[in-house]
């Protein structure tokens, strides 16, 4: 039987969420703290310590870990709470790339290395990094890999280059995907590696500037310079990166689609607010059937935003990689919430494009949602040819 109610205990946690965006979160958004490349850890600290306070830290992460221990659909109604607000997601500790970091190191990393990285990661007082992305190897192919790690005696010798790795500035832990063999066969043959930033041997060849502003760390071009790392620094098995790869990337994507939607929701009840205030040709604007209709089809693109993340958290619950589940939502939702804001800047006519609305801004920040986490193109091939496999297996 589907059952879309929430439970009493969760209905109360969205309650609270909500009133601490509205009433702690939302009054810090002009912080000047906050700039083109994300938010100061100093900020960031301020708000995880207020909503440790209200018992709101690390939703996702298990509670032996100090998290709340919420299931995926849990998950899916407190992101999308906390994206109301940009800062939400940082001040819940609930942001990328940490809490994709932390479910992977949950599910893989042995129990030395979780007490050494998960631990301070879920109670805020580190951040961390991901580096796939190279300049001349891995992007929408990671099968494309260049950097490579070698083994020497009892370590592992890292080189390559790498960018678009958001939050290096001020990450402590980076997870670093490495070419462990001379062949990549069937998702085998690249290896995570934990490592320290502080290490000497990786270089920051440069701070990217981008479109958008509301990672914190930013992004940046680095180089490991033959980065020797020890066996126990290995994340799970060697060779089997591309398997983990797998675990973290399903579900991140999945939250990015959450937490987007408390985004796209804050934009729409902007516009809704503006469509039933301002007058043209007589009547408020809500009431021209132009306007009306794009205040639909926005409330048409949440509900079936919503729907297909909770479809997916429901499969990943139940233990499901939800490979095509998490492909269809990421590409859905990237275009329907990024529809539901550019709409609403079109509803706020020129005060749409100011900064004196938080339109414009959510504008440029959802955008690249359509490219990182694997660019929708990629996604829509890989669920045309899971698609086709079926088809030929029908005969
Ligand atoms: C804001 C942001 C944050 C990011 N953070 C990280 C991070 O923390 N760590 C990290 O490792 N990476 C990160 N990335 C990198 C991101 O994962 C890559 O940009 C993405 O995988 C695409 O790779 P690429 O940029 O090399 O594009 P390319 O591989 O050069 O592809 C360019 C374009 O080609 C098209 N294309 C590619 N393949 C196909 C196909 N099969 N069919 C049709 N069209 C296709 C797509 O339109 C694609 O956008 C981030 C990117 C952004 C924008």
């Amino acid at each position: 039987m589907i059952d879309f109610s929430l439970t009493p205990e969760l209905a109360a946690l969205e309650a609270r969420t909500e009133s601490f965006i509205r009433d702690v979160v939302i009054p810090c958004e002009r912080d000047p703290r906050e700039g083109a490349h994300g938010l100061d850890d100093s900020l960031k600290r301020e708000l995880m310590a207020k909503a440790k306070d209200a018992g709101l830290l690390s939703p996702h992460v298990g509670e032996e870990w100090g998290g709340l221990g919420l299931d995926t659909r849990s998950m899916a109604v407190v992101f999308e709470a906390a994206g109301y607000s940009l800062l939400g997601p940082h001040a819940l500790n609930c942001a990328a790339p940490d809490e994709g970091n932390m479910h992977l190191l949950e599910v893989v990393a042995n129990d030395d290395q979780k007490e050494q990285w998960l631990r301070p990661l879920a109670a805020g007082e580190i951040r961390s990094c991901f580096s796939m992305t190279e300049p001349d190897g891995a992007g929408s192919d990671p099968t494309m890999l260049a950097t490579t790690a070698r083994q020497d005696g009892n370590h592992w010798v890292i080189s390559g280059r790498k960018w678009f790795i958001t939050g290096y500035g001020g990450a402590k832990l980076n997870i670093v995907m490495a070419r462990t063999s001379d062949r990549i066969e069937r998702g085998h043959g690249a290896t995570m590696f934990l490592v320290d930033n502080d290490d000497p041997a990786i270089e920051a060849i440069r701070r990217q500037e981008t479109l958008e502003s509301s990672f914190a760390g930013g992004h940046y071009e680095i180089r490991f310079n033959d980065l020797r790392v020890r066996a126990d620094q290995v994340l799970g098995e060697i060779g089997e990166g591309y398997r983990y790869a797998q675990v973290r990337l399903a579900p991140a994507r999945l939250t990015h689609c959450m937490r987007w939607l408390g985004a796209a929701k804050r934009a729409h009840d902007i516009a809704c607010g503006y469509a039933v205030r301002r007058e043209a040709f007589g009547k408020p604007l809500a009431e021209h059937e132009g306007v009306g209709f794009m205040l639909a089809d926005n409330a048409l693109d949440m509900h079936l935003a919503r729907l297909v993340i909770w479809q997916a958290a429901w499969v990943l619950d139940e233990g499901g990689e939800a490979r095509q589940e998490s492909s269809m939502a990421k590409v859905f939702c990237s275009e329907a919430e990024f529809r539901v804001i550019d709409r609403c800047m079109q509803i706020l006519g020129g005060i749409g494009i100011t900064t004196d609305t938080l339109v414009e801004r959510l504008w440029r920040e959802i955008r690249p949602f359509r490219i990182y986490d694997g660019p929708n193109e990629v996604h829509r091939w890989a669920i045309a040819k899971r698609i086709a496999k079926a088809a030929r297996s029908r005969g």
